[in-house]
């Protein structure tokens, strides 16, 4: 008697284990809604520095800036070099080599799912040799911004975040996702 209520309360506690596990571990997102992976930042803003020495690209990693702070879902900061959060950079000719493929790459670092320090490169020489225009190319850093900021790809071509977007600015399923992102706690990832 007193052993099958012991069993039935492990039950019921494994159960209950199993559910938040996988509420807990992936959020289904509404239809459209950009992803997002566990990485953010503690707050919905982060400081910046521009480390590109060129006076177009620094341009390019400006405007996109402004887009974003515009949508009011995330506030980029100026910063100063060296303690910034994130660093925006254009690729030199030998990091460009290690590139391949990418017009834009963004890497971090985190501890226990925050993000500490972000780096997003744009790779000048690939961009001119795809005929990229300046709308490209600001479609690209601001790309390259919803990573900094934990976004992930969007399958759909109708979102700045789809993995080989060139043509389209930042959508309200971007701001969505971004505003969701800061919503939802560090460690839990939506798709
Ligand atoms: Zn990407």
């Amino acid at each position: 008697m007193i052993k099958g209520w012991y069993r039935g309360i492990l039950t019921i506690v494994t159960t209950l284990v199993l559910f938040f596990t996988q509420v807990g571990g992936n959020l289904a997102l509404a239809a459209g809604v950009t992803p997002f992976g566990p990485e953010r930042f503690a707050h919905a803003s982060a400081t910046y520095v521009i480390t590109t020495k060129s006076r177009y690209y620094r341009r390019i990693w400006q405007s996109a800036i402004s887009a974003w702070n515009k949508t009011g879902a995330f506030h980029f900061k100026a910063g100063t070099k060296g303690n910034a959060q994130i660093d925006l950079e254009t690729a030199s000719k030998s990091q460009a080599a290690t590139l391949g493929e990418d017009v834009g790459l963004t890497e971090y670092t985190a501890q226990n799912d925050y993000l500490t320090k972000v780096t997003a490169t744009l790779n000048p020489s690939l961009l001119q040799t795809y005929g990229y225009s300046h709308s490209d190319d600001l479609h690209v850093a601001e790309h390259e911004l919803g990573h900094t900021m934990g976004l992930a790809h969007n399958p759909s071509k109708h979102s700045v975040m789809y993995y080989r977007n060139r043509a389209v600015g930042i959508q309200k399923v971007d701001i969505e996702g971004v505003q969701l992102r800061y919503h939802t706690p560090a460690g839990q990832s939506a798709k």
